[in-house]
């Protein structure tokens, strides 16, 4: 990706071998682009000047033909349980969500990877807003590298990395990651470099909704750990709430999730599944999913439906959700119920609505003009 304003190389959009090929055809040697590329992500920085281990005369030709641009936040809420959510223009009136969640051990940075998304799943709010377009590579690492700054856990200026409040990331903001493959995986592999984030595999995460091609894809390219948006025990049902079933339907799903823990970091999936009331929550719905998972290594994660107007849906009673997880303990699945964060900030599950024009025209939702500019 190019700034708009120039046609210098935004070093963002690189990962670890596309900085040193980009270095190499300018005659540098790979150890330069470690050091640019260390800077930018481990130190914050966006000033060439102030890299002071990089020769000058490179500073200077850097500072002709490349720049390090992050997205922009227009806006930052935190919620009084400690979530914060920052929304990103990504141009053109749209914008897109990221949310921070500290826990005990562990912050957990939620990031988007599409700005709408086409999938169009029934229970969605990115869904119904149609898709606008993908994200860049620059611009999905840079919603954790903008994350780290505001955090405080970078601070432009120092050359030393600061405390570690980001421990984990995961892929379940707007949009579907696996339709936007190749951005998405070089934004891994900057998280996982030891250069760049040095996150463990392991607590990194991919969200899908079963595109299953592109699920091997990743387990070839870039293996993390998983989850799948499994939301129906069967067919008939998850081709009305996850339309892309109707391509990849649930016994290709599983066997595509049996080849991805070939090589995953974990030796589980995590199947996601949303509760909604009297949809897909009844007893019998828990027992099928027992049945069809009968063969793949996995823990279930219930995610309580978080409304949004004119969804047509509900979520579950508490009791509800309390009975189906029990069916699925026991039978001796890991099953956790995911506590609403952020309600407050609408920064919950499906709630990461951000502002998107619909090319796809799928609903007549204006969109907001992106008034709140902040510099
Ligand atoms: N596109 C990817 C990742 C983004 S969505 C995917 O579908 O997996 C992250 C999770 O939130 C998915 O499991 C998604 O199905 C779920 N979700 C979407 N809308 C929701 C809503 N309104 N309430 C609860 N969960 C929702
Ligand atoms: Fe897209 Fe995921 Fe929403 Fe489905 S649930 S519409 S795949 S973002």
């Amino acid at each position: 990706m190019t700034t708009a304003q120039d046609n210098r190389v935004n070093l963002l959009d690189f990962d670890v071998q596309a900085m040193t090929d980009w270095f190499a055809a300018q005659g540098e040697k790979p150890f330069r682009a470690r050091q640019v590329l260390r800077w930018i992500h481990r130190f914050g920085e966006t000033d060439f000047e102030a890299m002071t281990d990089v020769a000058k005369s490179l500073r200077a030709k850097l500072q002709g033909s490349a720049c390090i641009v992050p997205p922009n936040p227009i806006r930052d809420s935190i919620s009084t349980d400690g979530t914060r959510k920052w929304l990103f223009d990504v141009g053109n009136a749209n914008a897109v969500e990221s949310v921070f969640i500290p826990e005990t051990n562990r912050g957990t940075l939620c990031i988007s990877s599409q700005a709408g998304c086409a999938l169009d799943c029934s229970f969605c709010s990115t869904g119904k807003q149609g898709f606008n377009r993908n994200l860049s590579a620059a611009e999905i690492i840079g919603q954790l590298w903008m994350a780290n700054r505001l955090l405080g856990a970078v601070k432009p200026g120092a050359d030393e990395a600061g405390e570690r409040i980001i421990s984990n990331v995961v892929m379940m903001g707007m949009g579907e990651p696996l339709a936007n493959f190749d951005n998405v995986v070089s934004a891994l592999n900057l998280m996982l470099d030891d250069h760049a984030y040095g996150l463990s595999r392991r607590r990194v995460t991919v969200s899908t909704s079963g595109i299953v091609p592109a699920m091997d894809r990743l387990r070839d390219a870039c293996p993390v750990a998983l989850a799948v948006s499994l939301h129906a025990p069967n067919d008939a049902l998850r081709d009305v709430l996850v339309p892309i079933n109707k391509k990849y339907p649930l016994v290709e799903l599983m066997a595509a999730c049996r080849r991805y823990l070939e090589r995953a970091p974990r030796d589980f999936i995590t199947f996601e599944y949303v509760m909604l009331d009297g949809v897909n929550d009844q007893d019998e719905h828990a027992r099928q999913l027992v049945a069809l998972t009968r063969d793949v290594p996995c823990k279930f994660n219930l995610i309580p439906f978080n409304p949004f107007p004119n969804s047509g849906y509900e979520r579950s009673p508490a009791p509800r959700i309390k009975r189906f997880a029990q069916i699925l303990i026991d039978a001796g699945i890991v099953t956790t119920t995911r506590k609403t964060r952020g309600d407050d900030v609408d920064a919950a599950c499906g709630q990461l609505a951000g502002q998107v024009v619909d090319k796809t025209r799928r609903t007549t939702r204006t969109t907001i003009p992106l008034t709140e500019v902040r510099s």
